[in-house]
């Protein structure tokens, strides 16, 4: 499992309930994920612990290995 890092500083970033706060700048940011083939957003499935991700563009399952992340500053 990788660690997420801040875009603005690299600072690692600590998953909060729904967002993630970099100790390092004091900067809370959401995460997005993405699919690797077409750049749209995921859908995300959680079924018995295990997190799975869909692309309705797609339409195929992807693998949490195979989603692109990336972190977007929250707006306060
Ligand atoms: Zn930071
Ligand atoms: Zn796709």
């Amino acid at each position: 499992m990788s660690h997420a890092h801040c875009p603005d500083c690299h600072g690692l970033l600590q998953a909060e309930d729904k967002t993630f706060h970099c100790a390092n700048c004091q900067q809370d940011f959401s995460q997005r994920i993405n699919c690797d083939v077409c750049g749209e957003e995921v859908e995300t499935l959680k079924a018995c612990g295990a997190v799975d991700y869909f692309c309705n563009h797609c339409q195929s399952l992807k693998s949490k290995s195979k989603v692109v992340r990336s972190y977007h500053k929250l707006s306060q």
